[in-house]
């Protein structure tokens, strides 16, 4: 079910360097969170893309039918499916460009969920926690399965997906996913410039993005956790300042 198993320590999906025993860096790990963050917003924006607003009928001269059609954006309808196309979400399964949103979280928690060591959160061990697996084989997000929900519970096991061989494919059918729904939706996460250079390569591309921690270098690919970036402008700031003293 895995195709190109990376070696732990290297990134699955962008070939830097990983934690010990990790499959995804920091940096794409970030990706996850990200993404997961931004689909429950996108889903409304896909509903809302169920019907435009004030979108004539298609040039079909509907004025005056009982039942025109409706001018519904399919591509939306798809991914707001229940529906379920085979073995959805299997990380070998990059096929299928039709699998709902929905089932294609659950599939993908369930693969998270198999690995998951049986020790791990049981509402009976832990009631205070919001989510939970059980079995270990199964995913099942505390408050219902809504798509919010698998975010919810995919987002609380990305430190334990990191550490699976498929986190890779997970990052890598996660961002086309995303892609898709933005060209529906028209939209981007926003983007923040910030102040101090990149650390790395000292241009001034540094770069925070809506649902992300970590800030990026657009220019080399450099990655700070804030309390890194914190602590980088800091340094920069009391060397400026030693600078105007000996000026
Ligand atoms: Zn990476
Ligand atoms: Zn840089």
């Amino acid at each position: 079910m895995t195709r190109d198993k990376p070696a732990a320590g290297i990134c699955g999906a962008c070939r830097r360097l990983a934690p010990d025993g990790h499959h995804l860096c920091p940096l794409c790990a970030d990706d996850v969170r990200g993404w997961l963050a931004e689909i429950p917003g996108q889903v409304v924006l896909l509903a809302e893309a169920l019907a435009p607003a004030g979108a004539p009928g298609q040039g079909r001269g509907g004025s005056g039918r009982a039942h025109s059609p409706l001018p519904v954006d399919v591509r939306a309808l798809v991914l707001l499916g229940p529906g379920h196309a085979g073995p959805v979400g299997d990380p070998g399964d990059d096929t299928d460009t039709t699998v709902p949103i929905g089932p294609f979280l659950a599939a993908w928690a369930g693969v998270i969920a198999y690995g998951y060591p049986s020790v791990g959160w049981h509402p009976d061990r832990d009631p205070a926690a919001t989510l939970y697996v059980l079995p270990c084989d199964r995913a099942v997000p505390r408050h219902g399965q809504t798509i919010t929900h698998w975010c919810a519970w995919l987002t609380a096991y990305v430190p334990y997906a990191v550490t699976l061989p498929a986190a890779a494919e997970l990052h890598r059918q996660l961002g086309a996913l995303l892609r898709r729904i933005r060209r529906i939706t028209h939209t981007e996460p926003r983007t923040h410039p910030r102040e101090a250079p990149c650390p790395a390569c000292q241009t001034y591309r540094l770069v925070s993005v809506d649902g992300q921690d970590r800030i990026t270098c657009k220019a080399c690919g450099h990655s700070l956790t804030p309390a890194e970036y914190d602590q980088h402008t800091a340094a920069l700031l009391s060397s400026l300042d030693k600078d105007r003293q000996t000026a």
